[in-house]
């Protein structure tokens, strides 16, 4: 059976270029980039050249970059470590975040560490900078933590404006960029920004490793006690394969980044018009235009009865891989918590379909997953 992969923003597939770059550092490069000999200055070399690329992409400086195990700890860095440092007492945020910023954020909250301001957000995913700025002006020199693209609905979150806002008011701002890492242009220099994050498997790269960016001046402590990796901002022995990989892959999507950008925006406009042709009354959850929306993501909710899941698993049995904006637990629902903030409807938590593009995507694929989405919408209908 073909099978058909449409959930890049969940992990996108490993480059095969990636992987050549990586495969010397498992076997034939051994020892300890923190041991002095010739074997670990190899190891720690490919390390530092790595951390320039990325900086070289990102226009920042080398010593800005730390390598993470992924997108989760490079938040949880962020937020824990502000907080401590600086003795923030204030976070701002929304509950539409990536859990690996909600999740830490609650458990300070939890601690009565700090207290949180929640924007709200509209029925697109967007929130209010008037708001933002309410927030701040009440609670100056806050930690605010907004992502850069939402990795369920794809929308895109003006991070310039909410960055001077941030200044405006002396708050600390974290923004998780991992679903816009390798995909946009970024010049941290020119943002005001005090920490990005990223994982590699988001942007072609290996699973396991990711970076944290903490602009020049900003000190923070560890997440990881231990050794004195990473400048003493990460313990553990380094995995320069994967340190590699990331690298290399980050490089590459930002070379090709017009070429990327031009092809996931014509599956998805493609999508989207078929979409809308094939089966009327669909609709689509958060911002879908360019310039307000990523070309990754696209969050569908079809017509539906209230049959529960079933296209999921239906389009799963036809070889499509896909998420849902909800997730089932033996058969009990617990509807997608971005979905929920955004006010979608009951059908909506039950039956969101959340497609994301891949270089590896083609327009016959497109077609393909549209003629069975049909079929199987009509089925459903049909049983009504
Ligand atoms: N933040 C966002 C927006 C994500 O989409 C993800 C992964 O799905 C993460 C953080 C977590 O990244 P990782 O899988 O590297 O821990």
């Amino acid at each position: 059976m073909r099978r058909v992969y449409l959930d890049n923003a969940a992990s996108t597939p490993m480059d095969p270029e990636v992987l050549e770059q990586m495969l010397p550092y498992f076997c034939e490069y051994g020892g300890n980039p923190s041991s002095t000999h010739a074997h670990g200055r190899r190891l720690r070399n490919a390390i530092e050249e790595a951390r320039r690329t990325v900086a070289q992409c990102l226009g920042a400086a080398p010593g800005e970059i730390y390598f993470t195990s992924g997108g989760t700890e490079a938040d949880n860095t962020a937020i824990c470590g502000a907080v401590q440092a600086y003795g923030l007492q204030h976070i701002v945020t929304t509950r539409i975040e990536h859990h690996a910023v909600t999740h830490p954020v609650e458990h300070l909250e939890a601690a009565g560490k700090v207290s949180v301001t929640w924007l709200g957000v509209d029925r697109h995913g967007n929130i209010s900078l008037d708001e933002l700025r309410e927030a701040l002006a009440s609670h100056p020199r806050s930690l605010v933590s907004l992502m850069h693209a939402n990795n369920e609905l794809g929308t895109l979150y003006d991070i310039a404006a909410i960055g001077e806002i941030c200044k405006q008011y002396d708050a600390l701002f974290h923004s998780d960029t991992v679903q816009t890492m390798g995909q946009f242009a970024f010049d941290l220099s020119a943002l005001h920004v005090h920490f990005v994050t990223a994982s590699a498997h988001k942007f072609y790269g290996p699973k396991g490793t990711g970076f944290l960016y903490i602009r020049k001046g900003v000190k923070i402590p560890p997440l990881i006690a231990g050794g004195g990796q990473e400048r003493n901002m990460r313990a553990g022995t380094e995995n320069p394969a994967l340190i590699t990989g990331l690298a290399f892959a980050l490089d590459k999507c930002c070379r090709t980044l017009e070429a990327k950008n031009e092809k996931l925006w014509g599956l998805k406009t493609h999508m989207m018009r078929r979409l809308q042709e094939t089966l009327p009354g669909v609709t689509f959850n958060g911002e879908t235009a360019p310039g307000r929306s990523i070309p990754t993501v696209l969050s569908v909710s079809p017509p539906c009865n209230d049959a529960d899941c079933m296209l999921l698993f239906n389009l799963d049995l036809v070889g499509i891989s896909v998420s849902g904006g909800s997730a089932c637990n033996a058969g009990a629902h617990i509807g997608s918590h971005v979905l929920r903030e955004i006010g979608a409807s009951d059908s909506t938590l039950r039956n969101a379909i959340r497609f994301s593009f891949g270089m590896q995507n083609t327009l016959e694929e497109i077609d393909y997953v549209i003629s069975q989405l049909q079929t199987q919408v009509s089925a459903m209908l049909a049983e009504a």
